[in-house]
């Protein structure tokens, strides 16, 4: 386990405030900078902690705000609110993550039958290619499970465009190693850089840029193409409807059920002496080839939900499941007389599959499953329809109204 990444809310909120003094103007002049895995004073490393909402982005920008004014902390919150901006855009668009499931098959079953493709590949994420800056990622990434935005947007960058890798096998490689690795910041980045989110525009990783911000670190020059042209693909589809929230009423008995993606169960709007129970789904093994260290990652963090929901709610039930079967939920449910399980919305993603596996086996035990949504997605997520110039536009007047500014 990285030791800068235990998998505990604790830890979450200790990082938090040791960064806030640093989340001002400091941060907005610096952010950019990757100085190495042996400095990133000036970044939050907040990333797997918001990815599973071991703390909120709520939480984080409540705690910024409490130190900076907006102004001085608005580059801080604006890129809280791409990974907002992210979850809802795909939300509402679940078609982007399912075609890139079959396209990333699609590729594999290339890279099988195309030695070229295959040798490039193994050579990429074994870091082999010979352009030391991408070798170094490739090993920071796999060594430490986290990378530097920037360094994200090179790699993907250079993944694509010089190397001429399939973008879908890039990102499931980024996907299987980050600890933050999440089915809408990281597929959609990735779209992002080949130009497929705003067609026709793509990020083009130059020599200089990776010298001037590795401060001289890294320098590829000559080594890169620097002058590509975008991916051509469909245009994104429309967006969807986000499906209406449902409620609980205060005074209905309710079991909760917990998945990866959102573990602190303490804050979800449900009222605590309501909870009978809470059930854990096993952290997601459905996307296949996970990195060890992401799966011990996500195995400690639900083992801290699990403590904390025993003290959050009076030491209820608190059931681990060992498979996403849903019997021994529902017997918690009929022991306690009780008709709802509870989540909060699920996003796309591969936990959103296996939610929906579990739920339609409920079918006829008497037990209803019912999302609630958080404050903080139902405030952002109508935004997050078109670019991300809407919702950073909204960022002001949205916080007033959930009460952080
Ligand atoms: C190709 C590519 C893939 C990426 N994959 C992921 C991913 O799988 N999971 C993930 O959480 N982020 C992803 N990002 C976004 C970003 O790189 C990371 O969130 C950030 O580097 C995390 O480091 P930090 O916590 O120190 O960030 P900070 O700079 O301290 O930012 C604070 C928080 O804001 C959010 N954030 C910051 N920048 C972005 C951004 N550009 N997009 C979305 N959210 C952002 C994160 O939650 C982060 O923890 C990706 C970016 C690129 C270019």
């Amino acid at each position: 386990m990285n030791p800068a990444f235990q998998p505990t809310r604790e830890e979450g909120l200790a990082r938090l405030r040791a960064f806030v003094p640093r989340a001002g103007i400091a941060y907005a002049k610096s952010r950019n900078l990757d100085r190495g895995p042996g400095d990133r004073s000036n970044v939050s490393l907040l990333s797997p902690f918001l990815r599973h909402r071991l703390i909120g982005e709520d939480e984080v920008v409540r705690a910024v705000l409490s130190k900076h004014p907006i102004s001085a902390a608005d580059k801080f919150v604006q890129e809280v609110c791409w990974r907002t901006y992210w979850k809802g855009w795909l939300e509402q668009r679940p078609r982007v993550w399912s075609d890139f499931l079959s396209e990333l098959t699609q590729a594999q079953a290339n890279a099988q039958d195309d030695s070229d493709i295959a040798r490039g590949y193994e050579r990429a994420i074994n870091g082999e290619t010979g352009i030391a800056a991408f070798d170094a990622w490739a090993r920071e990434l796999t060594e430490s499970g986290y990378l530097h935005n920037h360094a994200r947007m090179w790699f993907a960058s250079v993944w694509i465009f010089t190397l001429k890798l399939p973008w879908t096998l890039g990102a499931d490689f980024f996907y299987r190693h980050l600890l933050d690795g999440d089915a809408a910041s990281n597929t959609l980045s990735w779209r992002w850089v080949a130009g497929l989110h705003t067609r026709g525009k793509h990020y083009v990783a130059r020599a200089e840029n990776i010298r001037q911000f590795t401060e001289g670190r890294l320098d590829p020059a000559g080594e890169l193409d620097e002058v590509p042209e975008p991916l051509d693909g469909p245009e994104p589809p429309a967006p969807t409807r986000l499906r209406p929230p449902m409620s609980v009423t205060h005074e209905e008995d309710v079991v909760l059920l917990v998945q990866e993606d959102d573990l602190t169960p303490e804050r979800w709007p449900v009222a605590a002496e309501r909870v009978k129970g809470v059930v854990l789904l096993p952290p997601d093994g459905s996307y296949p080839g996970l990195s060890s260290a992401v799966l011990a990652f996500r195995a400690g963090a639900m083992d801290d939900t699990a403590a904390r929901a025993r003290v959050a709610f009076g030491a209820p039930v608190v059931l681990s499941l060992a498979k996403p079967s849903p019997d021994e939920a529902v017997a918690l449910c009929r022991a306690h007389g009780v008709e709802k399980l509870v989540t909060v919305q699920v996003p796309v993603g591969p936990a959103r599959a296996t939610y929906e596996s579990f739920v339609a086996e409920l079918a006829g035990s008497g037990v209803a499953a019912v999302e609630v949504r958080r404050d903080w997605d139902s405030a952002f997520w109508p935004y997050a329809r078109a670019g991300f110039f809407k919702v950073k536009e909204r960022i002001p007047e949205t916080l007033e109204r959930l009460g952080l500014l």
